[in-house]
C-alpha cells in the first residue's frame, strides 16, 4: 500500500489573537484541499480545543507536546491522557525547538513517545542534525541516535501510529531549505536504519516527512523524492501557500 502523503502545520506559538485565529480557520476551511493528504494542524495548546471544534473535520488537530505522566503534581504540563480525552488524535514530540530550547533529550522523547503510544496518541516524532553536525558528515548517525531510544521503548506495531519528521536543525526557520537530494538521502538512510533496527515492514509503511523551510515554491520538487512523504510546515503554515504546500502532489 503506498504511504499517505502527510501535510503538518506546525503553528508555534502562534495565533496570537483570536481575530488571527479565525482567519487561519477560515482560510483553511474555505481551501480546496486534495483529499488523498492527511492534514494535521499543531497550534498551542490553548487553541486545540476550539480549533478542533472550527475546523472542517477532515483536517485533524494535533498537541506540539505533551508529559510522559497521565495526571499529578507538574504545573505547565498537559498529558497524553488529556489529549486523548479531549479527541486531539495527534502530538509533536522531540521538536528541535524542544530539544534546545527546552532541554529534552532523545531519552524524554522516547519515554514521552511510548506514554503518548500507550494512551492512544499518534505521535509526528522529530529527528534532525545541526549544520555543524552536517558538515561534519554526521546526519545519518545524529538522526541514528535521536530514534534508538524510541526504537527501544516502543513495539513493532506502534510504528503504524508514528510519523517520522526530518527536520534539519539548520533549515528550521532560516530560510535555508533543504536540497530534495539532501532531503532524499537522510530520508533514505532513515529508512534504512529503521530497517535494520525495526523490521522490513516498517521501513516500508512508516512516512517519512520532511521539515525546514519548506514553501509553495520548493514544495513540488521536494514532494517528488520517492522517501520523502510529506512535510512539517512552520512559519509558511500561516500563510496561503501553506493550501499550495498540502496540494504539492496535485
Ligand atoms: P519552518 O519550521 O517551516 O518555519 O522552517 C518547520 C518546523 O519547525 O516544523
Amino acid at each position: 500500500m503506498p504511504r499517505q502523503f502527510f501535510v503538518g502545520g506546525n503553528f508555534k506559538m502562534n495565533p496570537v489573537s483570536q481575530e488571527q485565529k479565525r482567519a487561519l480557520v477560515k482560510a483553511l476551511n474555505e481551501a480546496d484541499i486534495d483529499p488523498s493528504v492527511e492534514v494535521v494542524i499543531a497550534p498551542p495548546s490553548i487553541y486545540l480545543l476550539p480549533l478542533k471544534d472550527l475546523l472542517r473535520k477532515e483536517i485533524k488537530v494535533s498537541a506540539q507536546n505533551c508529559y510522559f505522566k497521565a495526571n499529578g503534581a507538574f504545573t505547565g504540563e498537559i498529558s497524553p491522557a488529556q489529549l486523548v480525552d479531549a479527541e486531539i488524535p495527534y502530538v509533536i514530540l522531540g521538536h528541535s525547538e524542544r530539544r534546545t530550547l527546552f532541554h529534552e533529550t532523545s531519552e524524554l522523547v522516547a519515554q514521552k513517545t511510548k506514554s503518548a503510544l500507550e494512551a492512544g496518541l499518534s505521535v509526528i516524532l522529530c529527528v534532525g542534525e545541526t549544520l555543524e553536525e552536517r558538515e561534519s558528515g554526521k546526519t545519518a548517525q545524529v538522526v541514528e541516535a535521536q530514534l534508538k531510544p524510541v526504537v527501544a521503548a516502543v513495539s513493532e506495531q506502534d510504528w503504524a501510529k508514528i510519523v517520522v519528521a526530518y527536520e534539519p536543525v539548520w533549515a528550521i526557520g532560516t530560510g535555508k531549505v533543504a536540497t530534495s537530494a539532501q532531503a532524499q538521502q537522510a530520508h533514505a538512510d532513515t529508512r534504512k536504519f529503521l530497517a535494520q533496527a525495526v523490521s522490513s515492514a516498517v521501513a516500508e509503511n512508516t512516512r517519512i516527512i520532511y521539515g525546514g523551510s519548506v514553501t509553495a515554491a520548493n514544495c513540488k520538487e521536494l514532494s517528488t523524492q520517492p522517501d520523502v512523504d510529506g512535510f512539517l510546515v512552520g512559519g509558511a503554515s500561516l500563510k496561503p501557500e501553506f493550501v499550495q504546500i498540502i496540494n504539492s502532489k496535485r
